[in-house]
């Protein structure tokens, strides 16, 4: 039976798709702004795109006009002239010119393909830039997280991506261009004029006739646009309206597909959790969902509309040409002229109308997508350049810090102060989420202090060169990250290394007789996904790999957040210990819940909810009996009695 706490859980997450109220439209002064920035931000990236899609785009437009022209002088001759000299002409022309342009068009396509294919990339390419250049403090909020989800869901669900905006140009484009030609080979439709002798058909000469009919082509070419537009515009409010049902969707559609939680997924059933909106019908997707509600109302009744409007403007064309031609107003070639050129210009200026229109629309998404791009750094980058000094020439100092996490109001650490001296081996201990991390967070400078100053040889590391400062520190974290290139790449961090010292790193970490029982040695991919050579590697192995990137980077500082966490103590404090005989005179920072790990340490700091309780060798420490370190030694002694 489902208790109170899971109804209320419910409710409020019905309350939250409820409240995912629709938004109103960007002003055509933000489409253009925005629109306009997304075409600079890609002809930034890649320039030679936006001059392929311009030619292309162009050449293709004004291509089709000169077909109908031809054309149209081939059946003027065939019911005027007939003279078979000049119809044989006429056809080698058509022939020769429609074979130049089409092959024009196919050589220039390959081109607009190839830059086409690579929008995709080039978007992916954008916000992966705009990541990795972030604040590690902002790639590490929810907020931003959920930002970012949003944007990959409407790119890759909807297609309102960045990239659209490349589309809509090239619809703009064609459509102004082939305004231009379609005038020039139809203006004569208005102007000609019927002989006096067709009677009553002279009313067609009237001007204000003529202004009628080109009123009412206009006002029909707008119409059916304007309700395409009114469909999409449904899509562009409700933008954002439904990411929790999107979400909800995307765990529940892709639970199965991701590996790593398959195992999860099955022993669990995870899947429940998403059960009850699945079930529901008013659910984002489902038949009485908010997509389902618009697609069979508002939205589908205006494409109805649409296109009834494109019926009349064929109705009213071939009306008024066939009248003129039958007043004698011209002959048959230009009938065929004149309806080609106006049915095609129609079309056009209708695309036109909507692309416009949707471009609006579309404006939403941009903004969406420049929210996110537009997220300023706050951490300061420094300037002050930081001299690479021998391993013993490095102090560091913590003058009374205190963090909170950022939107967070509570503090992690409080009043921690301490200095480092270089070539120490310090320990850093406690409970599970007692501070250790941020500690080491903070050191790194992947966030930075809320209160007090951390110093580097007396200077304030906030002064530094951010870059230069993070290189003096060789880190491997809990969850730490390898990447599926070659193990020699992994080692080194580079794509270009030194072979012998990548092999001498990996064999201080112990991966020797691994290392000699690959055939491809060093350049062994560590997964099958760059290469079926490639070879996966057990949990083990990898902190192997990710100890021997540490000794490769050779920083004076080196730190093991726990990556061993999933080791039994014992074997832990043996590759700490070994570890730490192969640093030498480097500054050497270990953190463990388990003390055992790091009692070969000088310098021990016992971390307690946020602050550093106690802090001493391993010998002065267990035997303060009243002391937090003593608790937990003998709270943990029954994993390493013996050692
Ligand atoms: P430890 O390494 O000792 O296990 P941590 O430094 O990881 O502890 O965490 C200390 C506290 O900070 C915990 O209460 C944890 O929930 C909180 N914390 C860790 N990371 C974040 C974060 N990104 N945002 C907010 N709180 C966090």
């Amino acid at each position: 039976m489902p208790d109170k706490n899971s109804k209320d859980k419910n409710g409020k997450m019905k309350e939250k798709l409820s409240k995912e109220k629709n938004k109103e439209l960007l002003s055509w002064k933000e489409t253009w702004k925005y629109s306009l920035r997304a075409l600079k931000l890609f002809y930034r990236y890649r320039p030679g795109l936006l001059w392929i899609h311009t030619f292309y785009t162009v050449y293709t437009a004004l291509t089709p006009f000169v077909n109908i022209f031809l054309s149209a002088r081939i059946i003027e001759e065939l019911s005027g002239g007939r003279d078979p000299h000049r119809l044989t002409l006429l056809v080698l022309l058509t022939l020769g010119l429609a074979a130049l342009l089409s092959l024009i068009t196919s050589l220039t396509r390959r081109h607009f393909r190839v830059e086409d294919q690579y929008l995709y990339w080039l978007e992916r390419t954008i916000r992966a830039d705009k990541i990795l250049n972030m604040d590690y403090a902002l790639v590490d909020d929810t907020k931003i997280h959920e930002k970012l989800d949003t944007l990959e869901q409407y790119s890759s669900g909807a297609g309102r991506s960045l990239r659209r905006v490349i589309w809509f140009y090239d619809m703009i484009l064609s459509g102004v261009v082939s305004l231009f030609g379609g005038f020039s080979l139809s203006v004569s439709l208005f102007t000609s004029r019927v002989p006096e002798s067709a009677g009553g058909l002279t009313a067609l000469n009237n001007p204000l006739f003529v202004v009628l009919i080109v009123g009412l082509l206009i006002a029909v070419t707008y119409l059916a646009p304007f309700f395409v537009v009114k469909a999409d515009a449904v899509w562009a409010k409700s933008a954002g309206s439904q990411n929790l049902g999107n979400r909800l969707f995307s765990f529940y559609g892709y639970l199965g597909h991701r590996s790593h939680k398959a195992e999860d997924v099955r022993l669990y059933r995870q899947e429940a959790l998403c059960g009850k909106y699945n079930k529901d019908k008013e659910g984002t997707f489902h038949s009485r969902g908010y997509y389902a509600m618009q697609t069979r109302g508002p939205v589908g009744i205006y494409y109805a509309v649409a296109s009834v409007f494109s019926v009349i403007f064929t109705g009213v064309i071939y009306l008024f040409v066939c009248s003129k031609a039958w007043a004698g107003a011209f002959g048959l070639g230009m009938v065929t002229q004149y309806i080609s050129t106006t049915s095609r210009l129609s079309g056009k200026v209708s695309s036109l109308f909507q692309v416009l229109g949707q471009a609006r629309n579309h404006a939403t998404f941009l903004k969406l997508n420049f929210d996110f791009l537009d997220i300023e750094n706050t951490m300061a980058q420094g300037s002050r350049h930081l001299e690479r000094l021998h391993d013993t020439e490095y102090t560091i100092e913590f003058q009374d810090v205190s963090f909170r996490y950022p939107g967070s109001e509570q503090y992690v650490l409080r009043h921690i102060s301490m200095k480092f001296h270089a070539g120490q081996k310090i320990a850093v201990v406690g409970q599970n989420g007692s501070g250790k991390t941020t500690f080491i967070k903070l050191l790194c400078r992947l966030y930075d202090p809320t209160e007090g100053v951390i110093l580097l040889n007396g200077v304030d590391i906030r002064e530094y060169d951010y870059q230069e400062y993070l290189s003096i520190f060789s880190v491997v974290f809990q969850d730490f990250c390898l990447t599926n290139f070659t193990l020699g790449q992994n080692v080194a961090a580079k794509e270009e290394y030194d072979r012998a010292h990548v092999e001498d790193c990996l064999e201080k970490a112990g991966f020797e007789e691994r290392l000699r029982s690959l055939p491809l040695g060093t350049d062994t991919y560590l997964s099958k996904d760059l290469s079926d050579e490639g070879v996966d590697m057990s949990g083990g192995e990898k902190q192997k790999i990710a100890l021997a990137r540490t000794l490769y980077k050779d920083a004076p500082f080196i730190i093991l957040d726990e990556p061993t966490a999933a080791l039994d103590p014992i074997a832990e404090a043996e590759i700490y210990s070994r570890f730490n005989e192969l640093v030498e005179n480097k500054t050497a920072i270990y953190i463990s819940h388990r003390l055992s790990s790091c009692r070969f340490c000088d310098n021990i700091l016992v971390f307690h909810k946020g602050s550093v309780v106690q802090q001493g060798s391993h010998d002065s420490l267990v035997q303060d009996s009243d002391g937090k370190y003593h608790e937990l030694w003998f709270a943990q002694a029954q994993y390493y009695t013996g050692s």
